[in-house]
């Protein structure tokens, strides 16, 4: 194992990976910016650098600061969380320079998946759906107006390095597609440092369904079952939970056969997600891999009791993953609420501040993973996510009425939040019977909106 492990990472990921750390008895190095200093993932480290001045650009995601803080300290490791520079090809390919472990696939899968375009044609030669779509980067307007009448619109653009819900336009008709090609490009050449971007027939509907996989460095890969994120709002993920009311047991055999034959067609390693739309037939479609821990796993560890952020750390070290997939077992319901420190009411227009209470419910059942504490400050610099509450019961039902419980328990001074927003959707009929798609929050949004 590991004797230190350094999280490129702030927030409650970095929280959560130092737990997972100091349980495995591996010693744990903390990064932080100059509006960090006080941070609760710093507090918690055993050791802590200084990488750089507030904005992300100039700390997390510096990575020549990130590995020299490796390398001062004598860590082993490097755990990059979730964003920032988790599927930065560059930063792993650094890491082998250094001599120091990234934890995560081989850098040559990050590539390959980290482009969209290019997973989609990998995992579809390895006999996976993938949503009909050009295999390639579109060139210009006039290839992009062919491959849109061949598919029929509506389209959605998206770029090839894309992520977070940037750089997406969904065009219903030929006139729109020119413009809104120029903004997909320019948006992903601002974000993403490359302008590419390819077509995808924009599907009607579709409820997100996305698989866990966890992969051994001996070849062994395991499914850890799906779970459903169609409540989003403007394409960023909202509520996750699991099991999806939409996927039977054969269809959950199925989603984890064409996942690890995804996986394993391209070398993978460690844990990762990959991310399908279902339709209302039941017929599902790749549309891309996340090579990394996503934000949403406690979901799937509330359900099955597997500890994903450990196994990343024991497979990196080389360990054998000793679960079959008939050990796998998929106990009750679990749901999560992403706690953001934005405006539910309007449009959720950022709110930071100093924290000046902080309450968080407890009980059976019941996780709240989180960065920070009363006290603590939410800067405009980084992303407004809070905290996270996570809710398993014997069912869905249940499942719901803890979350209403806690989220109404949960008491937060000093910004404003999105949980009476939370509470609505908790509480919607359409919600509460399981009639989801991506769509949901748009289609109810009268609902929704101010209460
Ligand atoms: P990102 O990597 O930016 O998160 P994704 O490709 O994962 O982008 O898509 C984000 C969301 O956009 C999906 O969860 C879904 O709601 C919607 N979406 C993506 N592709 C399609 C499609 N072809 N048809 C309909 N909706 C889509």
């Amino acid at each position: 194992m590991f004797d230190k492990v350094l999280i490129a990472n702030r927030g409650e990921i970095a929280c959560r990976i130092i737990q997972a750390c100091r349980e495995l008895k591996i010693g744990t190095v903390a990064v932080y910016s100059e509006a960090d200093r006080d941070a609760l993932h710093v507090r918690l480290a055993d050791e802590a650098v200084c990488i750089g001045s507030a904005p992300n650009r100039d700390s997390y995601l510096n990575a020549a600061n990130i590995l020299s803080a490796a390398v001062i300290t004598g860590a082993d490791a490097i755990h990059p969380g979730y964003g920032n520079l988790s599927e930065d090809y560059n930063l792993a390919d650094a890491c082998q320079e250094c001599k120091l472990k990234f934890i995560g696939p081989p850098k040559e899968v990050m590539r390959q998946m980290g482009d969209k375009a290019e997973a989609r044609r990998t995992v579809r030669g390895a006999g996976v759906p993938v949503v009909p779509g050009s295999d390639n980067g579109v060139k210009d307007v006039r290839a992009a107006r062919e491959i849109a009448e061949a598919l029929g619109y509506p389209i959605m653009i998206k770029a090839s390095l894309g992520g977070g819900g940037r750089g997406i336009r969904v065009v219903h008709n030929p006139e729109a597609l020119s413009p809104s090609l120029e903004q997909a490009r320019m948006e992903a050449r601002s974000a993403f440092g490359s302008g590419e971007v390819y077509l995808e027939k924009y599907l009607a509907n579709p409820r997100h369904i996305e698989v866990q996989i966890l992969a051994d460095e001996h070849g062994h890969t395991i499914h850890l079952g799906e779970r459903e994120c169609s409540i989003q709002y403007r394409h960023q993920k909202l509520i996750e939970e699991s099991p999806s009311v939409a996927v039977n047991p054969r269809l959950r055999t199925r989603l984890g056969e064409a996942a690890v034959k995804a996986v394993e067609s391209v070398g993978y390693r460690n844990a990762g997600t990959v991310e399908f739309l279902l339709d209302s037939r039941g017929h599902f479609y790749f549309i891309e891999m996340n090579t990394r821990i996503q934000v949403e796993h406690p979901v799937t560890e509330m359900l099955t009791g597997v500890d994903l952020v450990a196994w990343q750390l024991r497979i990196a070290a080389g360990e054998r993953l000793d679960l079959e997939q008939g050990q796998i077992w998929f106990n009750g319901h679990a749901l999560e609420c992403r706690i953001l420190a934005a405006d539910g009411e309007r449009n959720f227009v950022p709110s930071p501040g100093a924290i000046t209470r902080w309450e968080v419910p407890s009980g059976p059942g019941i996780r709240v993973d989180s960065g920070v504490t009363c006290g603590s400050v939410v800067s405009t610099h980084y992303d407004p996510m809070v905290a996270k509450v996570i809710c398993w019961a014997p069912d869905r039902p249940r499942a719901i009425a803890r979350m209403e419980a806690a989220l109404a328990n949960m008491r937060i001074g000093g910004i404003r939040t999105n949980i009476p927003y939370h509470l609505r959707i908790l509480g919607n009929a359409y919600f509460r019977r399981g009639e989801l798609d991506t769509h949901f929050l748009e289609r109810h949004g009268a609902v929704m909106e101010g209460g």
